[in-house]
């Protein structure tokens, strides 16, 4: 069973958060665990002070090294192998092979910043892996770390249900997903494709691969680029690809006579 440890100053944001959708059924399914450690219950004086002001002077509050050390330490106790990773717009960015990554780990020790960011000693030794979830700074951590759980615990064998297929998902296969439609079959002047209305799987089928294909195409084509193409792919690119040289032809005809006159 995968396991998920937040260390955070906010535990009651995340509790929130195992108790619905997919994640509430992993847990019941017995696919995850999840908890939160509370960092402030780890702070070695009497007010509970987890933050201080930075040496060097200057705006904002650090988090305060003993707590955190403290936090980590207890949930290393119960999860000797799990990862651990802090939360910081530093990290490696956060994307469906990283989830992926994670996903083999035994459990995950998903760190929380606030303010200005932790001290900077705490980040040698004691962490193993930074993960940003993109190039924009949040209030916390805490966000980054739900974005993980639940993208992570969508990958965990049986952490779905059979009618949550993770397999088509964007990014699963290196292409964005197809287009879907559920009923009715007219909406606004709006036709479903006929090919899924004809109970053709083979058909249905070439028509999701085109469908996905084109809107990675035309939305993320970087995505195309590097990634290893099968026969049917290629048929499918070079299709489009002589039906847009087909259309482009008479252009190019009367450039060329243009450039001979
Ligand atoms: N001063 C820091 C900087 O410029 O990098 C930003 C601190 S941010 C206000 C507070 C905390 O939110 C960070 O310590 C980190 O844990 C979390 N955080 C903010 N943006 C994040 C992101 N894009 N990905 C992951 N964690 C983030």
């Amino acid at each position: 069973m995968m396991e998920f440890t937040v260390l955070t100053i906010f535990p009651e944001m995340v509790a929130a958060f195992w108790e619905h959708g997919i994640i509430r059924r992993a847990i019941e399914r017995k696919k995850i665990f999840a908890s939160a450690l509370n960092i402030r219950d780890f702070a070695t004086d009497r007010h509970q002070v987890t933050d201080d002001r930075p040496y060097g002077g200057g705006s904002g509050m650090i988090m305060k090294p003993e707590p955190l050390a403290g936090a980590i330490a207890a949930a290393e106790k119960t999860m000797p192998a799990a990862r651990k990773i802090l939360l910081t717009p530093r990290g490696r960015v956060f994307n469906q092979s990283v989830a992926w990554e994670l996903a083999a780990c035994e459990g995950l020790i998903l760190v929380c910043g606030r303010y200005e960011g932790i001290d900077e000693r705490i980040c040698h030794g004691l962490i193993e892996d930074e993960i940003s979830i993109g190039d924009y700074i949040l209030s916390g951590g805490e966000l980054a770390a739900m974005v993980i759980i639940e993208a992570v615990t969508r990958l965990i064998p049986g952490a779905l249900g059979a009618d949550d297929a993770v397999e088509n998902d964007s990014f699963s296969n290196g292409l964005l997903e197809y287009a879907h439609y559920t009923r009715p079959p007219v909406f606004e002047d709006q036709h479903v494709p006929e090919v899924l209305l004809s109970g053709h799987h083979r058909k249905i089928e070439n028509w999701r691969l085109e469908s996905s294909l084109m809107r990675t195409l035309l939305k993320r084509p970087e995505l195309l680029h590097g990634r290893e193409l099968n026969n049917r792919e290629r048929e499918i690119l070079k299709k489009w690809s002589d039906e847009i040289q087909r259309i482009l032809e008479p252009y190019q005809r009367s450039k060329k006579r243009g450039d001979c006159e």
